[in-house]
């Protein structure tokens, strides 16, 4: 797979899957954190699996379902069937058009709906209201996702708009993406949170679908340009965390000229229940999270490679 090539057309409107107020760990400060939808990587642990996609997707929960049926009638494609009386539905997701009928059916919730087009407008005016919390916090604003290059017209028109407004600007990102993106956003953004997954290609193309070439060039120049830097390792059992693993991203983050901190993200299966609620394969069912001593050795193995501190957590 080639470096994935979003548009840079400045678009007002753009596919969200939520917003966050008042977060702490999406930069300094507090910040307003603004999840765009839609990711050219498809990483097996996936925390956010339903920001993948750009399109809105449905997401069921069988634990909300009542049986009731009135998706069934409400759905005008005929996607949704109950195959015995008191069944749960199952949905043909080839059908579904993601029209959102049995959503608003279902009086449980057992149907939701992620994702949402949004305009630049109406979300500066969420963001406008907790200016104060920013200037007294040192915060800002955080573009996450999915993956903020890949909608880079509308990321590029929306920190614009915050850096005229004084507001900081930081963008939480996978790094892959092509050149014309990135320098489009590297424009008004003040500080990167950059994934880094693994340096191994192989193992990388393997967990992630994609070489990690493009990642690792776009990390070198937004480096080289002087751009701050924070670099986040999700540490993954059995994944990423071998030695050579830790030592490999510890020198490679060494030869940066620029890179303020290193964070461990220690893995988590919050994502699991939402790959099944997509009605998709979670990849690493049997992966326990790494315990506190599996967590510092990670951390002491990166810093002693990397000669900078490191910490834990986002
Ligand atoms: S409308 Fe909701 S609660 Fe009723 S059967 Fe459909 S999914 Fe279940
Ligand atoms: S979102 Fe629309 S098309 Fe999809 S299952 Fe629900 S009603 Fe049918």
């Amino acid at each position: 797979m080639g470096a994935y090539s979003g548009t840079v057309t400045a678009s007002g409107v753009g596919s969200i899957l939520d917003v966050k107020r008042f977060a702490i760990h999406d930069g300094p400060g507090v910040r307003t954190t603004v999840f765009l939808k839609g990711c050219p990587l498809r990483c097996a642990w996936c925390h956010n699996p339903e920001s993948q996609e750009t399109r809105p997707e449905l997401l069921f929960w069988s634990e909300r379902c009542i049986a009731c049926g009135a998706c069934v009638s409400a759905c005008p494609n005929g996607a949704i069937s109950v195959t015995a009386s008191g069944a749960m539905p199952e949905t043909d997701r080839a059908r579904c058009t993601a029209c959102g009928a049995c959503v608003a059916a279902c009086v449980p919730r057992a149907r939701t709906m992620a994702g949402t087009k949004r305009t630049v407008g109406d979300l500066l005016a969420e963001i406008d209201r907790d200016v104060l919390f920013y200037d007294q916090s040192r915060g800002g604003v955080t573009l996450s996702g999915g993956e903020p290059l890949a909608q880079p017209g509308f990321a590029a028109d929306l920190l614009r708009e915050c850096r005229l407004r004084r507001v900081h600007t930081a963008v939480d990102t996978c790094g892959f993406a092509d050149e014309e993106a990135l320098v489009a956003v590297a424009e008004h953004t003040d500080l990167f949170l950059y994934d880094v997954k693994l340096l191994d290609d192989e193992k990388h193309r393997q967990w992630t679908g994609a070489s990690n070439a493009t990642i690792l060039d776009n990390l070198r120049w937004l480096s080289s340009e002087g751009k701050r830097l924070w670099i986040r390792y999700p540490l993954i059992p059995g994944v990423n965390d071998s030695t050579r693993d830790l030592e490999d991203l510890g020198r490679f983050v060494a030869r940066l000229p620029e890179v303020e901190a290193l964070q461990v993200l220690p893995y988590h299966a919050s994502g699991a229940r939402k790959f099944v609620h997509l009605g998709r394969r979670y990849a690493l069912p049997d992966v326990v999270p790494p315990g506190p001593e599996a967590i510092l050795n990670a951390a002491a193995a990166i810093r002693a490679a990397a000669s900078l501190p490191v910490t834990i957590g986002g």
